[in-house]
């Protein structure tokens, strides 16, 4: 177990297995620190486990860190506009002033090249709009070049809206677990859960057990494998998706957005002195939850190579000579999406008496971290009915086909 103290964060790590706790929160990703964030900040002594020897090692930083309200239904935007509020005054909501989360609001630029698209693109802002989200922007083809010169002649329609952007997941993830309060048991596996009258009692431990009448599974991909100690059936898809980071790249200028080629899924936004450049692969299958996620380097020839379908040259025609000087480093880095059948996430209780989700959020648990962990706790102690909770675990699902991103 982990026996100093991080230097920059106030994070209480544990030298020895606490007895007790009224919540154990399984997983140390963004989701686990955050719902001990809000566990702590309504009262409760939490403690977290995390099997690895560090918090944030796993899916969060294999992340693109970034965030929108352009959603294409309203629960989701609300629950990420609460996120997003969260974070512009991140340092006041958990307790840390001075810390700077690198919150950037460039933007997120959706892009088409067809007029199908530009009709779609038309439907979905009047729907948004109807939402009460008035600051996403309809642009043509050419006004989306006076703005953004890098693009393309042949995009036609772009929807964009500056308000949305990205962040530093480590520096949220530290936050959340600093402000929590709460104890963290690093090197700690949950192993199983003691159970009495079907109820959850406390969690095993590799290092023993937490008693306790409160847990909460946020262990992304794991989280299946983890409900179904104690009999509890998740339907989730886990499926590997990369993101491909070349740290120097000139060309990328760097105010600009996260720019999404919205017929192909091909997307990029400035990092470092280059990018992250990512591509929701449709027929990736799915596979068990992994510690040591792999890439390939088709990921990168399919993002760069001009010839390719999905290639990022196709809006953003600088990117043909980052693939014709093949000068830049690049790397890979690998972590699951955890999709549930509707690809919306499962926060609260279930069907087993003490046991709580915080986990499912197909790709969007940055985003929903702040929003959904408050949502999670909340319907932990009772503060939320299940019919106010769009995303409780036990609801009518219908099956979603892949989403761009
Ligand atoms: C390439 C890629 C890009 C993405 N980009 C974005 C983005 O831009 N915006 C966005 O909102 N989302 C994005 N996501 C999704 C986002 O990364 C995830 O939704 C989020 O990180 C999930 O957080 P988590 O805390 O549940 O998972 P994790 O970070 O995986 O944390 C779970 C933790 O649980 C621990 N654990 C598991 N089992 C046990 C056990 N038995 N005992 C103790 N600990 C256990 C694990 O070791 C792990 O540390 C992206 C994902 C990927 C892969």
């Amino acid at each position: 177990m982990e026996r100093t103290q991080a230097f920059r964060y106030p994070i209480r790590y544990a030298d020895t297995l606490p007895g007790t706790a009224d919540v154990v929160v399984i997983g140390g990703g963004i989701l686990g620190a955050a719902t001990a964030f809000y566990a702590g900040r309504a009262g409760l002594r939490c403690a977290v486990v995390e099997k690895r020897s560090r918090l944030c090692s796993l899916t969060t930083p294999a992340s693109t860190g970034a965030f929108r309200a352009q959603f294409d239904n309203p629960e989701e935007m609300r629950l990420v506009q609460e996120s997003i509020a969260a974070f512009e005054r991140f340092d006041e909501h958990v307790g840390l002033v001075g810390l700077d989360i690198r919150l950037t609001h460039q933007g997120y630029l959706w892009l088409t090249t067809t007029a199908e698209g530009a009709a779609r693109q038309r439907r979905l802002v009047e729907l948004q709009q109807s939402w009460g989200l008035t600051d996403v922007e309809l642009l043509t083809g050419e006004e989306a070049r006076r703005r953004f010169p890098y693009l393309a002649p042949e995009v036609v329609s772009a929807r964009y809206r500056p308000g949305d952007g990205w962040l530093d997941v480590k520096r949220v993830t530290n936050g959340f677990a600093a402000g929590s309060g709460a104890t963290f048991c690093l090197e700690t596996a949950a192993t199983g859960f003691a159970l009495a009258g079907g109820a959850v009692k406390g969690v095993r431990t590799t290092w023993g057990t937490i008693a306790c009448d409160q847990v909460v599974v946020a262990a992304g991909p794991f989280s299946g494998v983890v409900a179904g100690w104690a009999g509890l059936h998740l339907d989730l898809a886990l499926r590997i998706r990369q993101k491909l980071v070349i740290p120097q790249v000139p060309e990328v200028p760097p105010a600009a957005p996260m720019t999404i080629d919205e017929d192909t899924g091909a997307h990029w936004r400035p990092a470092l002195q280059g990018a992250y450049l990512l591509y929701t692969q449709h027929d990736t299958l799915a596979g068990p939850p992994l510690d040591d996620v792999p890439t390939s380097a088709g990921f990168y020839f399919g993002l760069l190579d001009p010839a390719s379908p999905h290639s990022v040259a196709r809006i953003a025609p600088f990117w043909r000579s980052v693939w014709e000087r093949n000068d830049d480093l690049w790397c890979l880095m690998g972590g699951q999406y955890t999709y549930t059948l509707d690809h919306r996430p499962l926060l609260g209780p279930t069907e087993i008496p003490g046991l709580h989700l915080n986990t499912g959020y197909s790709g969007h648990g940055i985003m929903g971290s702040a929003g959904g962990s408050r949502l999670a706790v909340d319907a932990m102690l009772g503060r939320v009915a299940p019919e106010a909770n769009p995303f409780r675990v036990h609801r009518p699902m219908e099956s979603r086909t892949f989403d761009v991103l």
